[in-house]
């Protein structure tokens, strides 16, 4: 089930409490959509499902137009999402990394709500967590930025779950940013921030190098979040690719409760599509009896999510994820 704003903070609560982090995929095509709560249903997860503005602007959903990509997007997870067999997993939708002169049209529509005509009932379709990219910004404009979207939210009446982000790609963010940064929302917005976002070590992308990621980073910027806001405060990892399995658990013990992962994702998909073609080149001659099954576009993603399914559920368990798709109250 797509979760709304009050209910994905249930989950994030859920999370710190048991000590998991919930694995947020970005997703860049229906069928890694279908794939992630698959692997989601296998492990009987909860899932974060996150888009950037380059799959919102991409050819599966916006074709150039980010709203028309959150409409496409939102009313593609949701009909999946709400439907058997995925209705009794909880699914997260996070916008991730939206930036530049569209940001506020975008996320107004993602907190507003987009119609989603679903089964012939008419219905609308919200964003379930939010975050902007503030790489570009100076502290009082992501400040700024970040208030005028808890504006936007109470004007509309309706409820704003918020990850804040430090906006640096690398290194590990001092702990007064922590203070200077989510204090002023919290005090003219209370309640609506619950992931915080600072540098930890981590990086973008995908690297042999080793990072210097730091576990007593995280839980002192986890302290510091959950000190400043009264209420606990979990870490978004960003950059989680290059890290090792090991380095993963110990950052979900210091307090991740929401782990990003991309670029490693991106790459098995594209890897396994690679091997489909490659090793197809015979079945694709117009001559050969299976050259349509082979060219369907089914062919190939099943062949690419039986590649990709297993590899998801394995970070679900690295996670900590696995069998927590309810919550204990509740089961
Ligand atoms: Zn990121």
């Amino acid at each position: 089930m797509l979760l709304d704003p009050l209910q994905a903070r249930l989950w994030l609560a859920d999370a710190l409490a048991r000590g998991y982090a919930i694995l947020a995929v970005n997703a860049d095509s229906p069928a890694a959509l279908t794939d992630c709560l698959e692997a989601a249903r296998q492990a009987q997860a909860p899932i974060i499902i996150e888009t950037s503005l380059w799959q919102l602007t991409g050819h599966s959903f916006g074709a150039g137009d980010p709203v028309r990509g959150l409409v496409r997007y939102l009313v593609q997870l949701s009909g999946l999402a709400n439907a058997e067999p995925y209705r009794e997993i909880p699914v997260i939708f996070h916008t991730d990394h939206i930036k530049g002169p569209e940001t506020l049209r975008i996320l107004g529509a993602a907190i507003r709500g987009v119609e989603a005509n679903i089964c012939g009932s008419e219905a609308k379709v919200f964003a379930s967590t939010v975050s902007l990219d503030s790489s570009e910004m100076t502290e009082g404009e992501n400040i700024a930025r970040t208030s005028e979207l808890c504006e936007l939210a109470r004007v509309a009446g309706r409820p704003l779950t918020i990850e804040m982000e430090a906006g640096v790609d690398a290194g590990v963010t001092e702990i007064e940013v922590a203070e200077r940064l989510l204090a002023p929302v919290e005090e003219t917005h209370p309640g609506c921030l619950y992931l915080w976002a600072p540098g930890v070590g981590t990086q973008h992308g995908l690297s042999d190098r080793g990072y210097p990621f730091s576990p007593d980073a995280v839980a002192l910027h986890r302290e510091k979040a959950t000190a400043i806001c009264g209420r606990p405060i979990g870490i978004a990892l960003h950059g989680s690719s290059g890290l090792a399995a090991s380095a993963l658990r110990e950052g979900v013990a210091a307090g991740v409760a929401k782990v990003n992962w991309s670029s490693e994702s991106l790459l098995i998909r594209c890897q396994a599509a690679q091997e489909y073609f490659a090793s197809r080149s015979a079945e694709l001659q117009k001559s050969h009896p299976a050259w349509k099954a082979t060219a369907m576009d089914h062919g190939l993603q099943a062949f690419v999510s039986a590649r990709y399914v297993p590899k998801v559920i394995e970070r679900i368990e690295i996670l900590g994820g696995v069998g927590k798709a309810c919550l204990p109250e509740r089961c």
